[in-house]
């Protein structure tokens, strides 16, 4: 399905299934877009952008206000289809995904009419110079499955608040909520072509977009090594590129940190989303006189939780979002496990016979601890997106800072301590685009997201978004009015000597 200039079209591709992956069954069946329909995409955002970019910030706000509250109105729809199109719990959803987007796009209105710039001014005797923002044109834009409804809000919202048209291509397993943002934008009267989105795979609809000649920056957030192959892509004709990759978060436990506060943080920080979440906690490196307390901890806490039905308010984690994705998951836990890592799995998969649904066929995966490995184990360092939290012992803090920056990643890290000049040393020298100091996740729409290394570089939500989606134009001004400029000298005209 697409939204195409306003229009809602089936893809010209195949029909493909959204799956429920608490269960494996069907919610929906659609047609996927293909490049065909990204060409139409791409020349409906060609076309709006002619006039989007020449409305006034003002205009653009009051848009993007009214589409705050129409998302507040559809806020327990999204939310149940957020649900059942990830197998994230409801609670997530609807604490945090849809209420995310909506304080987003309440953002976006506001920050679209705070555009900074350098005051005009005479940096020559005979010019004034003044600098312009404005929109890039068509932006290519490229979602993954963990957060779809976020995700879309974190693409569209800079990009049209800054006054350029879009496409947007979300993930093919969990098309829907991006195609509601749409929906919504539609409603209080964002104009068509404004929001395109195809959805499609990505070696058909993706790659197309991210190549396509009219597409002037592409926008991805998915995995470091398709992020790669995007940025090849964008090579051939220097379009700008802004990617947000993978991670693969340190959690450092100082030995005086507040040991509890760190338990419930790492599990809170590990798990949310069933550690579908680039920035979750994953490597927790814990001084060696907590470790023990530390794993004990963890473990109780992993026994009590509710694993179940993710629509039933009572439940704490979900399932995976493919049978592909768990299995990787599941594959990691076990290689590591053959290499000698103890594993630490407490509770049990929900049952068939749980609030009467067929639960034995979704995608589940039990919450893990690993124990035992070596820092240069794969479990350390690539990245499983998935429940599992990896514990390491550190005597020193120079160790600690050491192990926790061994890594290509930098997205995110937390460092736990009751210190403040230790706080202040890890905040400086942790290499992430967030650090957190004694919490782990947390994330405001006034503040930016993004990477370092092989996480990426460039900026979602707050304002740095917005520049992200704007050029820099230098205007210089005459002002002496003389034809002959006393500057030409330099180039020709000079007597003969
Ligand atoms: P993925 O890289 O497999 O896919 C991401 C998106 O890219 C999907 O829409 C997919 O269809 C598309 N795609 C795949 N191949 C493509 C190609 N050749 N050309 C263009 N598009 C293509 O990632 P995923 O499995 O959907 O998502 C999980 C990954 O996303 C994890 O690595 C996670 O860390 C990352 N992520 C990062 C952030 C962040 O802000 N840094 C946020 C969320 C997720």
């Amino acid at each position: 399905m697409n939204v195409i200039d306003g229009q809602w079209l089936p893809g010209s591709g195949e029909s493909f299934p959204v799956l429920n992956p608490a269960t494996g069954r069907e919610v929906t069946r659609y047609a996927l877009g293909t490049a065909a329909d990204v060409e139409k995409a791409v020349a409906a955002a060609r076309q709006a952008f002619g006039s989007w970019s020449r409305t006034t910030p003002a205009e653009r706000s009051s848009l993007l206000a009214k589409l705050a509250v129409e998302l507040e109105h559809r806020a327990e729809e999204l939310a149940q289809v957020e649900t059942s199109q990830t197998g994230k719990p409801i609670r997530l959803s609807s604490g945090f995904d849809v209420p995310g987007t909506i304080d987003n796009t309440a953002f976006f209105a506001g920050a679209a009419r705070v555009l900074e710039g350098s005051a005009a001014g005479e940096y020559s005797p005979d010019h004034t110079s003044m600098i312009r923002r404005e929109p890039i044109g068509v932006i290519g834009s490229i979602s993954p499955w963990n957060y779809p409804l976020q995700m879309a809000g974190w693409k569209i919202l800079p990009a049209v608040a800054a006054g350029n048209t879009i496409v947007l291509k979300p993930s093919e397993i969990t098309p829907i909520t991006s195609l509601m943002f749409a929906e919504a934008a539609a409603a209080v009267g964002l104009p068509d072509g404004v929001i395109n989105i195809v959805s499609g795979t990505g070696a058909d609809a993706g790659s197309a977009l991210v190549s396509h000649a009219d597409v002037d920056m592409v926008s991805f957030t998915g995995s470091t090594a398709v992020g790669r192959q995007v940025m090849a892509a964008c090579s051939g004709r220097a379009a700008r590129v802004h990617l947000e990759l993978g991670g693969k978060a340190p959690f450092v436990v100082f030995d005086d940190a507040d040991l509890e506060a760190a338990v419930h943080g790492a599990v809170a920080g590990a798990l949310i989303n069933s550690g579908q979440d680039c920035t979750a906690a994953t490597r927790a490196y814990v001084h060696v006189s907590l470790i023990d307390a530390f794993v004990s901890g963890i473990a109780d806490l992993l026994a009590g939780l509710v694993m179940g039905d993710p629509m039933d308010p009572a439940t704490d984690i979900g399932p995976l979002s493919s049978k592909r994705h768990r299995d990787k998951v599941f594959g990691m836990v076990n290689a590591a496990a053959q290499r000698g890592a103890k594993i630490i799995s407490p509770g049990g998969l929900p049952g068939s016979d749980h609030a009467g649904w067929d639960l034995a066929h979704g995608f589940w995966q039990l919450p893990t601890l690993v124990t035992n490995v070596a820092q240069s184990d794969p479990i350390v360092q690539e990245e499983i997106f998935g429940p599992v939290l990896t514990v390491i012992p550190f005597t020193t803090d120079d160790e600690a800072l050491a192990l926790a920056n061994d890594s290509p990643f930098g997205l995110a890290a937390s460092a736990w301590t009751s210190n403040v000049h230790r706080a202040l040393r890890a905040s400086a020298e942790l290499r992430a685009g967030t650090v957190w100091i004694n919490d782990h996740i947390p994330i405001f729409s006034e503040m930016p997201h993004g990477g370092y290394g092989a996480s990426g570089f460039g900026k979602d939500m707050s304002t740095y978004a917005l520049h992200e989606y704007m050029q820099i134009k230098h205007v210089a001004m005459d002002r002496t009015g003389i034809g002959r400029k006393s500057w030409h000298r330099t180039v020709f005209g000079l007597p003969p000597a």
